[in-house]
């Protein structure tokens, strides 16, 4: 019945070799077909009509042959081919030189697009050797706008053509328009059977724009649909915890061995005035690296406490979250809190995590720090009323969503150093409120940035051994490498042991790896923060939240290896304390891009600046992680582009949310639409 769904097969042309082929595309039915969106169009111009042609310009012509090819020999042997090609205008002459097959190419009646410069040939108006291309299919090439593909060895430019042609005929205009007119009148957006035929098959650039905007829309709509309902909106809205703990957070302030920043303190304001409303918080709370996030959380975490309900806090890596415990039970001690605190991550062991389960579950504890292994089937919650996640964009909307569902509609903190463009975190997040600490702490001094090549290296150790002796501690990162984990771990031991053996005798190292097991990481970790190891060597692990304000130095080998972002992440590491802090990017690249981005990072400490360029250089799939969580595939819109689009869109789902207004009938054939599409998104993501 929906001729979407349909196998490509029906298409004349497309057999079981072809169906193949496209499948490659990842195009099964016809719908994939329509959105195997074109990457980019070859402008053949403006059509003229021929009475309207002059010589000695530039013309694109559709025309009918009306006689036979011709040929004739010049003086001086050259072969010149001549026909006249006609259209409701005029007619005028096409010349080719030397070209045997011209003559046999061109039968009388044959409509061809010629596109080429036009002189006074005999004193009349001819167009010399120009480009041509047939009309064969109807009308599919009457156009100037032609569409260029992404293809597949076996499948030519003209094939995908015509097959998306013919998709297009099969639907014949009857693809199910799921916005209702007056939405698409508001929102200023073309109807569906128009927007895929122009995406393909433009009459005019302003066809092709008016397909992309609503086609750019629809993808960036999806997606913040699929948000909202994730998070379940609308049974959200008046239906969240009253916490009232607020007076015990602000006593404790009063016990830290610094003040609050300016901008630590309006974001707190704003943390509290969101806890005491009876709608479930939102917020997203950015800061730079070292910007003080952490404190924020454990105040929170003490309003909901102090309220009656658990906390629950999610860090993407084990390094982090146990750094998170101690921080959070130092705070507690500070503080004479009687408040139970566990820890909950994937490595550890099974007697002491079925003791915290079990505690977590009878309420007993009443702050949990964890992993992924929090949103693990097993934990249970007694009265989860609120949950953070640090460095949130490490992952996906779904985990989020997860966690969230332990509750039942908790308030929820996201915090994140990296810093996202407003038009993003929009996309990212629907309607997430913000909230950001613009402001470092006193008496930071600015990180200096260096980027050399490994030649220098022996100058770069003996500088960090002057640090180290000094009293200094560093970081040693080597990214992967080898392909295997194998060997990457050797290639780590290997630098591990070079660097001692070679230049730093007389200190201790410790290896951090990603395997590593969590005793292990912790002894190595509680070893650098109280001094007695000066440097660790670490492939990747370290990159988010590590504080050890007495280390002075990070030093990046294969530093092109790294995306800007992450770059910023690591050097956010050292900068901590009073003393001047170092990032050293080593690479030896000959790449251009790379030298360039390493440069710029020596340039700027700005993580709003950074994060900018990472998206213009590296795309936004990546950088958002959404890709491989299956919630979105931007195929149209780029998100370090197309603000107006996103911004049309949160206006979209405000109106249609705020008012109520997606209930009204004509929005139910987009509701069901939007849900079954959820369905077997949240179907894909269970299988994988
Ligand atoms: P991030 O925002 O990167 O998570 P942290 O919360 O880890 O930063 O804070 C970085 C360091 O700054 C910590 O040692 C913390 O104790 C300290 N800190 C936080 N707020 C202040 C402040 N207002 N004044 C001085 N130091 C602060
Ligand atoms: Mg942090």
């Amino acid at each position: 019945m929906n001729k979407l769904n349909e196998s490509v097969q029906v298409l004349k042309g497309i057999g079981s070799s072809k169906a193949k082929m496209l499948l490659r595309l990842d195009i099964i039915s016809i719908e994939d077909l329509f959105y195997h969106f074109p990457k980019g169009y070859k402008d053949k111009g403006i059509i003229t009509k021929i009475k309207d042609i002059m010589p000695g310009s530039y013309y694109n012509v559709i025309g009918t042959v009306e006689s036979k090819a011709m040929e004739s020999r010049s003086k001086r042997g050259l072969l010149i081919t001549k026909f006249i090609i006609v259209d409701e205008t005029g007619s005028f002459v096409i010349v080719f030189y030397n070209n045997r097959f011209i003559k046999n190419t061109f039968k009388i009646g044959d409509r061809v697009i010629f596109s080429g410069r036009t002189s006074l040939i005999n004193n009349k108006t001819s167009m010399e050797c120009p480009e041509y291309e047939k009309l064969t299919e109807n009308n599919m090439n009457l156009i100037s706008i032609v569409p260029e593909y992404a293809l597949t060895e076996g499948l030519s430019q003209k094939e995908m053509r015509k097959f998306t042609y013919r998709a297009l005929e099969f639907a014949d205009n009857s693809i199910e328009e799921i916005f209702p007119p007056e939405f698409r009148k508001k929102f200023k957006l073309a109807e569906i059977n128009f927007a895929l035929k122009n995406i393909h098959f433009p009459d005019t650039k302003k066809s092709l724009q008016r397909a992309q905007r609503r086609l750019k829309f629809q993808e960036v709509f999806f997606f913040q649909s699929y948000l909202l309902k994730v998070r379940g909106r609308s049974a959200a809205e008046g239906k969240g915890i009253v916490f009232s703990g607020e007076k015990h957070a602000r006593d404790f302030i009063a016990k830290l061995p610094y003040s609050l920043t300016g901008a630590q303190e309006r974001v707190l304001e704003e943390v509290f005035m969101d806890m005491k409303k009876p709608d479930a918080m939102n917020r997203l709370i950015q800061g730079d690296v070292g910007s003080g996030k952490t404190i924020i959380a454990f105040l929170a975490l003490l309003n909901c406490v102090k309220s009656g309900c658990q906390g629950v806090m999610m860090a993407p890596t084990e390094i982090l979250a146990m750094q998170h415990f101690e921080t959070i039970k130092e705070y507690i001690c500070l503080g004479k809190y009687d408040i139970k605190v566990d820890l909950i991550t994937g490595s550890m062991k099974s007697l002491y995590r079925k003791e915290a389960l079990e505690s977590i579950k009878e309420g007993m504890t009443s702050i949990i720090i964890g992993t992924h292994a929090v949103i693990s089937e097993g934990v249970e919650f007694q009265n989860l009323g609120l949950v953070i996640t640090d460095e949130q964009h490490r992952f996906g909307v779904r985990q989020r969503a997860l966690l969230q569902s332990k509750g039942i509609n908790p308030d929820m903190l996201v915090m994140s150093a990296t810093p996202i463009p407003r038009t993003l975190s929009l996309v990212l997040y629907g309607d997430l409120d913000i909230s950001v600490i613009d402001e470092l702490p006193p008496n930071r001094k600015k990180i200096e940035t260096y980027f050399i090549g490994s030649d220098k290296r022996n100058r770069l150790y003996n500088f960090v051994k002057k640090l180290i002796e000094e009293g200094r501690q560093a970081y040693f990162v080597c990214p992967l490498v080898e392909e295997s984990e194998k060997l990457e771990l050797n290639s780590a031991k290997e630098y591990c042991e070079n660097i001692k053996k070679n230049y730093f005798k007389e200190y201790n190292t410790g290896l951090v790896y990603g395997k590593m097991k969590n005793e292990e990481k912790d002894k190595i970790m509680t070893g650098f923060k109280n001094g007695e190891i000066q440097i660790i060597v670490s492939t990747t692990v370290i990159e988010v939240g590590i504080n050890v304000p007495n280390a002075t130095v990070m030093l990046i080998e294969n530093a092109e290896r790294f995306g800007l972002a992450q770059l910023h992440q690591l050097r956010g590491r050292v900068g901590r304390g009073e003393h001047q802090s170092y990032c050293i990017l080593i690479s030896d690249s000959n790449s251009e891009e790379a030298k360039s981005r390493l440069k710029f990072m020596t340039k700027t400490n700005d993580g709003f600046q950074i994060a900018k360029k990472d998206l213009e250089t590296r795309g936004s799939g990546e950088i958002l992680g959404t890709k491989q969580h299956g919630l979105a595939e931007f195929r149209l819109v780029d998100l370090s582009k197309d603000f107006d689009i996103i911004k049309t869109s949160k206006e979209a789902n405000d109106f249609l949310y705020k008012n109520n207004e997606i209930k009204k009938t004509e929005y139910q054939k987009m509701v069901k639409y939007l849900n079954d599409k959820f369905e077997k998104i949240i179907e894909e993501i269970a299988l994988n």
